[in-house]
């Protein structure tokens, strides 16, 4: 695995750099040292660019009223990022280790590799049936960089629980989250009839890992296969954060509904195949 503390984003245009999660201001991110007004955003997943609106920074709270401590803080934290200005670039790492310290997402695919992949296995992947969005966000996963429970205690982020909050009975790492969890094992298994195309059914991070490393990429229905494991992943975050960020519980049938439609969409626009639903 790559150390975090080797990256900081430098932002161009902010939609790849998360505002809260990831360090692009300052010696570390920013959910670390504005815990007050983090925990009044609504939207915590945001992209930079996503709190950047017509000409000024902008939130959406979920209490009326700040109060002083926390306007005190706000005004802190825009007095920050307002040295920052974005621009049309790309965001990109900088890393503590690279000769000229800058390196694109891709360069960067080749150093997860270099560092966390056995040799003899597949490069990095990006995979075309899917949006950016979703690729960054196995990337993301793939680090261990996302915002889970158990990632945030281990920043130091004051949380008030490091429980699945989909289950309550196991701590909130991304493999339990992902693969541990009754509900995760659930739609898992769903996807495995659903398929029944020689995709295992994923226990644990090693087996998924295994799996998508193994994985040939050669045929049309390969490659619908990950988009569709992908998609599953995605689905089960977005599920998560409902909870967290929302309350919103939804059942399995209805996520895992969610799931094939979605998959449908994405590779039907973006592979150009003639498909229908039965197909
Ligand atoms: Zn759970």
């Amino acid at each position: 695995m790559v150390p975090g503390n080797m990256f900081q984003m430098k932002v161009g245009a902010g939609n790849i750099v998360r505002f809260w999660f990831d360090t692009w201001t300052g010696s570390s991110n920013l959910v670390s040292r504005y815990n007050r007004p983090f925990h009044l955003d609504v939207n915590k997943d945001d992209f930079v660019a996503d709190k950047w609106q017509q000409g000024s920074w902008n939130w959406v709270w979920n209490r009326d009223v700040l109060g002083s401590r926390n306007e005190a803080l706000l005004d802190s934290l825009i007095n920050e990022i307002n040295e920052i200005a974005l621009n049309n670039s790309e965001d990109r790492w900088e890393c503590s280790i690279n000769h000229d310290g800058v390196f694109s997402v891709q360069s960067t695919g080749l150093l997860i590799d270099r560092n966390s992949i056995p040799s003899g296995t597949t490069s990095t992947s990006w995979f075309k049936f899917l949006p950016r969005k979703v690729n960054i966000f196995l990337w993301r996963l793939r680090l261990d960089a996302l915002p889970v429970r158990w990632n945030l205690s281990a920043k130091d982020v004051d949380i008030s629980s490091i429980v699945c909050p989909r289950c309550l009975n196991g701590i909130e790492t991304h493999d339990h989250l992902f693969f541990g969890c009754e509900f995760a094992g659930a739609l898992w298994h769903k996807l495995h009839v659903w398929l029944n195309c020689g995709m295992i059914a994923f226990t644990s991070w090693d087996t998924f890992i295994a799996w998508l490393e193994g994985v040939n990429l050669s045929t049309i229905d390969k490659k619908c296969t990950i988009a569709t494991v992908v998609t599953t992943l995605w689905s089960i975050w977005r599920f998560r954060n409902g909870i967290v960020f929302n309350n919103v519980f939804c059942n399995r049938s209805s996520v895992f509904d969610a799931i094939r439609l979605l998959s449908f969409r994405w590779i039907k626009h973006r592979s150009h195949l003639v498909l229908n639903w039965n197909s």
